[in-house]
């Protein structure tokens, strides 16, 4: 397909609005395709996460589709767009009053080896690489066909994303990379919404049916073969059985689903949590009632750097683009790019488990997102080290030493404390100084349903289950026991568009 995003929706500023908690006003699409009534975003969509986009009015729900996609996150939406290019005739059915699920909020990037953009920047990168440093993040518990699948397909991802002008030109890197290869907006914006933003445009002018406020209930069965959804329509209370001949579950993971998180893992009761509140699990138990295989359920990620009172994570560019953690002491514990479980880990011993992300204004220019944190009041300033210091309540001679030994780290290229290797482009020395408070949350669930590199639905003797497709965070495998930051919004495209393909071709 090629087509190009017309023009910018005021999405951006919707979102940040939910990110805020915040309300905002009505909102409504400036351009419509859709042959079906539109209904138009209400204010809660607009602070509860919305975009600007009309979703289709509930009236306009047929009785059958040739595919059923369930859950309007990046996954579901690339599903989508891949099987109407394919000629068929998809629908999106998403829970929330609002798309976007957790993608809306993923901030760093999209890992991609050997694309346009790296190579236009000089960063010469291989797959194998990708494939090495992810298998190592992830322990060696990755599932490498997935992973073989994943990185070989990432490159023509970026390309895919940037024919429908979702532009991912901007290179940044994350924990346990050695390069470059996390693509992001442009101005170096957080992903997510930027994402969000050009997959709905696009669903849009591809006349895609979408639903919201349709809570999927179950998944049907017939003789062996899916047969459709059962869907709840919360606005008009009805509850409609839809048949299709392929379903793809793009449901996320269960971050949001305190229950499931405390019996899989118990330590993690009580942790805050990054997630939207739609991601709790739904497409897991309904596919496990099928007879589906779980994997690595477990396996729950937290991630180091989350603002405590809100949920809301500080992305890894900040360190990427060469922020510092410090301790209440003002010392430097840990390379702050180490992968994200050790990082949390160091965090977790220190006196209050809490750390500062300490930036200078550099790294503020280079990381656009840090104007959203400050207006959320969780930036601190000052004018000098030493003003910050005294602003964060840290010894300020610890906090003038821990900066100027890390220049001259930068500076020698050379981490002796800590070994710290990417990150380490520019020093910490433009003024005014900023820190932020953080300290661990529950960010990601590795673990999920299994399925084969065609995004097929395996049970647990590793058979397909047919017509049943699954991609994104609902599945387990591709991560491993640690997910890379980058990692997710890769995996969303890559295997949405797989599981997208591979249900229209399974359609006669
Ligand atoms: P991914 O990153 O894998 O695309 P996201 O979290 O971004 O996952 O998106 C998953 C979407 O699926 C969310 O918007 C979520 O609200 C939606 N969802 C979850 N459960 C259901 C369900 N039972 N019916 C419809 N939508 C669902």
């Amino acid at each position: 397909m090629k087509k190009k995003v017309l023009q910018s929706l005021t999405v951006g500023s919707a979102i940040i609005f939910m990110l805020a908690g915040c309300g905002g006003n009505k909102t409504e699409t400036k351009e419509s395709t859709k042959k079906e009534t539109k209904t138009e975003a209400s204010s809660t969509d607009v602070a509860t996460g919305a975009s600007a986009q009309a979703y289709t009015d509930p009236k306009d729900l047929q009785d059958k589709y040739d595919i059923v996609i369930i859950g309007a996150g990046g996954a579901g939406m690339s599903a989508a767009i891949q099987a109407k290019d394919a000629g068929k005739n998809p629908v999106i059915l998403e829970k929330m009053p609002v798309a976007g699920g957790n993608t809306l909020k993923s901030s760093s990037g999209m890992n991609a080896s050997e694309t346009k953009f790296q190579k236009e920047s000089g960063i010469s990168d291989s797959n194998d690489k990708f494939y090495e440093e992810t298998l190592k993040g992830g322990h060696d518990k990755n599932d490498k066909e997935l992973l073989r699948y994943y990185v070989d397909n990432s490159a023509s991802a970026i390309d895919w994303l940037d024919s429908m002008g979702i532009r991912l030109n901007n290179l940044t890197i994350t924990g346990g990379m050695s390069e470059k290869r996390t693509h992001r907006p442009e101005d170096g914006s957080a992903v997510g919404e930027y994402l969000v933003h050009g997959l709905l445009k696009n669903v849009t002018e591809l006349n895609i049916p979408i639903f919201v406020n349709a809570d999927v209930t179950e998944i049907k069965e017939k003789d062996g073969k899916i047969s459709g959804v059962k869907v709840d329509m919360k606005e008009t209370k009805e509850k409609k059985e839809i048949s299709s001949q392929a379903v793809v579950v793009a449901t996320g993971g269960y971050g949001a689903n305190p229950e499931m998180i405390k019996a899989e893992k118990p330590e993690l009761d009580g942790y805050v949590t990054t997630n939207q509140e739609g991601s709790t699990g739904d497409g897991i138990k309904m596919i496990e009632k099928l007879g589906g295989q779980v994997v690595d359920m477990n396996q729950i990620q937290i991630h180091p750097t989350v603002q405590q009172d809100t949920g809301i994570l500080i992305g890894e560019a900040v360190r990427g683009e060469g922020g510092i953690l410090v301790s209440e002491d003002g010392t430097r514990f840990i390379n702050e790019l180490d992968t994200r479980d050790k990082v949390s880990a160091a965090i977790n011993q220190l006196k209050g488990k809490a750390a500062y992300l300490v930036f200078d204004s550099g790294v503020r220019e280079r990381v656009k997102a840090i104007d959203f944190y400050d207006k959320q009041g969780f930036v601190k300033k000052g004018e000098t080290v030493a003003d910050l210091a005294k602003e964060i309540g840290v010894k300020e001679d610890a906090l003038d030493k821990t900066v100027t030994d890390w220049n001259q780290a930068v500076a020698d290229k050379k981490d002796a404390q800590f070994e710290r290797k990417t990150g380490m482009d520019k020093p910490l020395d433009k003024g005014p100084y900023y820190a932020i408070k953080i300290a661990p949350g529950i960010h990601y669930t590795m673990g999920g349903v299994k399925i084969n590199a065609k995004t097929e639905v395996l049970t647990k003797d590793n058979k397909a289950i047919p017509g049943l497709y699954a991609a994104g965070e609902v599945t387990g495998g591709l991560h491993g026991t640690n997910r890379i930051g980058g990692n997710s919004v890769g995996d969303i495209i890559v295997f949405g568009r797989q599981a997208g393909d591979q249900s229209a071709q399974y359609i006669k």
